[in-house]
């Protein structure tokens, strides 16, 4: 028997329950994993709360590192006692002391890399790395603006950004947020209730940015287009305040042609060879030092409930972890 946080349905923190389960063994192809840290991701309270509909009961969570337990037929890149983490587990089930899983979807950890650290940036660094260097590749001098700056993604995100040569303008909701996120290499950051636009506009000499990523969604979209240049690309990432459910083309032309998308980590980590690629980059700028992975606040994984809420609650900083 081991423990697992289990929901027979959709809805707030509430449904979240820690609970025993029964693990077979791993069949052809998969890999049982005991969890030493787990990553705490805004997509899950989506999972949780029905917006990106799973089917019940179900567990929760897609990212975690731990150690190899035994695995099934035909599996050869890892082996017991291995050093592990994956971005995505699918069905969602790393909120749980131990899972067996898809093998493919897991990579071995190098000696520099501790297991927290590996919890609290599989997901959030491979899609900082996609969105810098897939979706749009961030050229030096560029400015970008990226909200939630002070958040998981964004710590990362501006981090990296900033390595690659670019220039970032963040937004946040508070002055800590802001501190933070000026400590993590941002040019400039404003504060969400003030005039962004003529902020970016000022700062960037009346032309706008290159390219804006944006995890808010509905109430962002308006100054997010606003604030891009000519041929800017507009990244909807996500929707924390809610999705964007409409974007007239026109809306694109009038503010200078621009482009926009709406991707999301599945498609572009599609491939044992984007897994590869995307975490070996990842692994490489936090190794030389590049990207700090900052853990902002750590729970006990049967208080999973706890960091729904404080993620959702705009408590968080940083990367939030479960320990088991
Ligand atoms: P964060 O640590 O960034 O936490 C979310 C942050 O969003 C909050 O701290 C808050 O920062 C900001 N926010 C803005 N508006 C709201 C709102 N109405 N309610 C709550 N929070 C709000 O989370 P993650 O790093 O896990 O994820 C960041 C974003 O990226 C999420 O939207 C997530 O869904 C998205 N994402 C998308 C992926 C993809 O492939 N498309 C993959 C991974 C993440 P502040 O208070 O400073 O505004």
């Amino acid at each position: 028997m081991t423990h697992a946080i289990r929901m027979k349905e959709f809805g707030g923190p509430e449904v979240l329950e820690f609970v025993e389960v029964e693990l077979g063994d791993p069949g052809p192809g998969q890999a049982r994993v005991a969890h030493t840290a787990i990553g705490v991701n805004y997509i899950d309270t989506h999972i949780r709360s029905g917006m990106y509909p799973v089917q019940l009961p179900s567990g929760l969570g897609g990212e975690a590192a731990g150690t190899i337990v035994s695995v099934g037929e035909g599996v050869d890149h890892v082996a017991p006692g291995d050093r592990v983490a994956y971005p995505m587990s699918a069905p969602p089930q790393s909120y749980s002391e131990e899972c067996v899983m898809d093998a493919k979807g897991i990579v071995k950890l190098p000696d520099n890399v501790d297991d927290e650290t590996a919890a609290a940036m599989m997901l959030k660094g491979l899609t900082s790395w996609y969105l810098l260097k897939r979706t749009y590749e961030v050229q030096p001098g560029d400015w970008i603006l990226l909200y939630a700056a002070a958040g998981g993604v964004g710590t990362i995100a501006t981090q990296w950004a900033k390595h690659l040569g670019a220039r970032v303008i963040g937004v946040v909701s508070t002055e800590e947020k802001r501190e933070l996120a000026l400590a993590h290499g941002c040019e400039e950051v404003f504060l969400s209730n003030s005039d962004i636009v003529t902020g970016v506009r000022e700062l960037t000499n009346g032309e706008g940015v290159a390219v804006v990523y944006d995890p808010v969604g509905k109430d962002t979209l308006t100054t997010s287009l606003d604030c891009l240049r000519t041929r800017g690309l507009f990244v909807s990432f996500g929707n924390a305040s809610g999705p964007v459910d409409c974007l007239p083309m026109l809306e694109l032309a009038k503010r200078g042609s621009l482009y926009a998308t709406r991707p999301v980590l599945p498609n572009h980590i599609a491939t044992r060879e984007d897994l590869e690629w995307g975490s070996g980059e990842l692994m490489k700028v936090v190794g030389e030092g590049h990207v700090k992975i900052e853990i902002g606040q750590r729970f006990a994984l049967k208080d999973a409930a706890d960091a729904h809420r404080a993620l959702e609650g705009r408590q968080t900083r940083s990367s939030t972890i479960l320990l088991p």
